[in-house]
């Protein structure tokens, strides 16, 4: 009985919500999902002001500026721990250690990303791709095809150390 008269001031709550707002039951709960969902392309939308906030001047140069960190310099250029690199801007998942190779080129190189993690957006002079979050448009370099490098995909995921943050892999237990 308390259950069902619970259920009923549920339902006139809504009522009343809808009415307030002319937000309708599905419309209530579509907005519920998206506060939940993890990385969803566009999900992140921050002005500059915020994203100076949360972000390292580097970070922000680099990350929302479409800045370039000096060759040979980053954090992850000479680094092979396991573990997945995720946005330094929003945190989303875009590459796993399984699918980075020496390239040489001073940067972080990736022969692919997490399926989804990243956009590509070809340059106005139409030379070269840029890769971004999906989830935030941070900028996190460009990509390079066809170099002959060996790796499955023969492409090149020239990545910023400063638009990525390294989680090591949980340890099984
Ligand atoms: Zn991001």
């Amino acid at each position: 009985m308390i259950i069902s008269n619970s259920k009923i001031l549920f339902f006139l709550f809504t009522l009343l919500l809808s009415s307030i707002f002319g937000l309708d039951s599905i419309c209530l709960s579509s907005v519920l999902a998206s506060t939940v969902a993890m990385a969803a392309p566009g999900s992140v939308q921050k002005g500059d002001e915020e994203w100076r906030a949360v972000l390292s001047p580097e970070q922000f140069r680099i990350l929302r500026q479409k800045g370039t960190e000096y060759p040979g310099t980053g954090e992850y250029v000479n680094f092979d721990k396991e573990g997945i690199y995720g946005c330094a801007g929003c945190k989303a998942p875009l590459y796993k250690s399984t699918t980075k190779f020496n390239a040489g080129c001073g940067w972080p190189a990736f022969f692919d990303a997490i399926p989804g993690a990243i956009t590509r957006t070809v340059d106005a002079d139409g030379r070269r791709t840029e890769i971004n979050c999906a989830a935030c448009g941070g900028h996190l370099g460009h990509v390079f095809k066809g170099e002959g490098f060996g790796t499955p995909t023969d492409e090149r995921h020239c990545v910023n150390s400063v638009s990525l943050k390294f989680t090591p892999e949980k340890s099984s237990l």
